[in-house]
């Protein structure tokens, strides 16, 4: 980083305003974080390296983009005002209509006045003197605060594979991460996809509607469910705003803080063959991934029982897709079901009986290049008006590690997490003091309904700076042993499950280098937030307040 200043050696630059907290990112997280902290008075200042707000939401506008938990969940919960005047039109809303929302609840508590746009944060340096954080910024801020929030983001940095030609492509290149805000017409056009992951399958079946022929270069296939998305009527609007306070509260005593989906008390090893079939025929009829996943409550820790479950989706797949290569290709069998993110769809298996589509399989036959008209496999090559890469993220760590963040003693969080993130509860991260992480590594984030996470974790920062503040103190701290133990408890709890049994994004094997470290929290939401609140209220243990 250019003008980063280095460890020890001050800037004499001037200082071009001083804030209580400043704030990284404009998403749901960085948001409400402005207008939970504003409300105890406190000065704040957001950085938004994009030009408007809403993080994922502004970012990904590619065709198909729709969150794959319901609205009605997938929404705010700190006022009751607005999820009461609020209207979501769809079970599962599209991408447009969740940023009206963000862009309403901004308009609603007078957000933007705090919030600077087209402004990257590229370093943040604490003194461990004055107890405060030097921020800088591509734009040349420099600014001061006692707290520095990271709420860039989980999925918040595309990733392109270092393919050879990449540069050389003379045809139209889209990251779904990156998707232009002008719509893109794929009419006419010959389109290669890659990648077979959530944002793909959304993709994949309108491009197919209006492309003279797409491509889908498929590496590793992946379990969808069929979302049965359509419009929600008055009536369960009604009755889900009725009780909208008692079902957010519901949702903090469930795995993955999400209401309305009664915990499974019967293992799928117990039931009978038939009765199995039954219950996830019930599931797939209805929709949505976590009805499929409460199905048994062992899926996620029995290999045997998750085989069962993954059996049912790959004979559908079998049912949907008339040519049995292609269904075979596309039916997955690396990985147990839902220990990656579990897709869901409108159309995805069926577009494979389009006659425009074709799959191929290039884990078999590897992209080698990128060519000037297309690309070039290890046994083809293909000619391509449009290259869409749904290559997916450097997720949970990338946002963090792209802003050289380090403090007066020596420090980098580069250095730091060289081997993997380290936090204590995804909060906080020893060695760098006043800085809090919102839905970090080691949290539950990524494994929940992410707006709940988002509220919890500000609000449970919140409470720990007011506690700070109140005990006359500057500056708080986790312990390193607060934090080993931490790091090793979610590695236990994720080892007594399949999940370490994939290769994905959550363990961070989808980037070339990056640590095999699985990031997220799996104990689940109801267990995380008890021991946030225990940590809490026995004067905020593992953490240090001193200054
Ligand atoms: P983001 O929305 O990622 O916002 C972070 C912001 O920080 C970004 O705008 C970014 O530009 C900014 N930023 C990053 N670094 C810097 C920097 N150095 N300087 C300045 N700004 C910076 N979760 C669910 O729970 N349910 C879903 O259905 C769901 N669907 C998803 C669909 C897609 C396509 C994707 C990609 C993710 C989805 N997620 C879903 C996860 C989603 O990321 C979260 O639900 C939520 O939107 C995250 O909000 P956030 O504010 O934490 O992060
Ligand atoms: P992803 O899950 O990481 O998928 C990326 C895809 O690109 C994978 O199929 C991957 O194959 C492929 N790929 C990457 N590099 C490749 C290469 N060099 N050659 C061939 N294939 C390559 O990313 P994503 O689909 O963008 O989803 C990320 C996360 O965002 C999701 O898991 C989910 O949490 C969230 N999301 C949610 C929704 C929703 O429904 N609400 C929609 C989109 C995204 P391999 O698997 O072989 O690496």
């Amino acid at each position: 980083m250019a003008d980063a200043p280095k460890v020890g050696a001050r800037t004499t630059e001037p200082i071009i305003a001083t804030f209580d907290v400043i704030v990284v990112g404009a998403g749901f997280a960085g948001l409400y974080a402005l207008h939970r902290f504003r409300g105890m008075g406190l000065s704040v200042k957001v950085f938004e390296a994009g030009d408007g707000i809403g993080g994922t939401w502004f970012w990904n506008r590619y065709p198909g983009a729709r969150c794959d938990v319901e609205s009605m969940e997938y929404s705010y919960s700190f006022s009751e005002e607005l999820q009461q005047e609020w209207n979501w039109p769809d079970r599962y809303g599209k991408q447009a209509d969740i940023l009206r929302y963000i862009n309403h609840a901004a308009d609603r508590f007078d957000l933007r006045r705090d919030v600077q746009l087209k402004t990257r944060v590229t370093s943040a340096v604490y003194d461990a003197e004055a107890n405060r954080w030097t921020v800088n910024t591509d734009r040349g801020d420099r600014v001061v605060a006692q707290f520095c929030i990271m709420a860039s983001g989980n999925l918040s940095t595309p990733r392109i594979p270092d393919l050879k030609g990449l540069e050389d492509f003379r045809g139209e290149r889209y990251h779904s991460g990156l998707w232009p805000k002008d719509m893109v017409d794929f009419r006419g056009k010959r389109v290669g996809i890659i990648g077979t992951g959530s944002t793909a399958i959304q993709i994949i079946p309108l491009v197919a509607k209006q492309a003279q022929h797409l491509h889908v270069f498929q590496r590793t296939a992946n379990y969808s469910l069929p979302a049965r998305n359509g419009p929600l009527s008055e009536e369960e609007v009604r009755v889900h705003k009725a009780e909208y306070a008692k079902r957010r509260a519901d949702a903090y005593l469930t795995p993955f803080g999400i209401s309305g989906y009664p915990p499974p008390e019967k293992a799928a090893v117990e039931a009978m063959p038939e009765e199995r079939e039954r219950h996830y025929a019930a599931r797939w009829a209805k929709g949505g991934t976590i009805s499929f996943l409460f199905a048994y409550k062992d899926l996620l820790v029995n290999q045997v029982s998750n085989d069962t479950a993954a059996e049912f989706v790959r004979q559908r797949i079998r049912e949907i897709v008339r040519n049995p290569e292609v269904a075979d290709l596309l039916a997955p069998k690396d990985h147990p079901i839902g220990t990656k993110r579990i897709c869901l769809d409108t159309g995805y298996y069926e577009t494979f009986n389009r006659d425009n589509v074709t799959l191929v399989d290039v884990r078999r036959a590897p992209i080698e290049e990128i060519t000037q008209t297309g690309l070039r496999t290890a046994n083809a090559e293909y000619e391509l008006d449009a290259i869409i890469f749904a290559t997916g993220f450097d997720a949970m760590t990338g946002a963090i590690l792209e802003i050289d963040i380090r403090t007066s003693v020596g420090l980098t969080m580069q250095e730091k997490w060289k081997t993997g993130p380290r936090t204590y509860l995804g909060l906080m991260v020893a060695g760098f003091p006043n800085m809090f992480i919102i839905t970090g590594p080691g949290s539950p984030s990524v494994k929940s309904q992410m707006i709940l996470s988002i509220e919890q974790h500000t609000d449970w920062i919140a409470d720990c700076i007011g506690t700070l503040r109140g005990r006359g103190l500057a500056r708080v701290e986790a312990t390193v042993q607060a934090e080993d133990a931490w790091v090793e408890h979610v590695k236990q709890v994720a080892d007594r499950t399949l999940y370490p049994r994939a290769k994905s994004w959550y363990s961070g094997s989808n980037i070339p280098g990056k640590p095999s470290v699985f990031m997220p929290y799996v104990g689940g939401v109801d267990r995380y937030k008890i021991k946030c609140d225990e940590v809490a209220a026995n004067g905020y243990e593992g953490l240090e307040m001193t200054g």
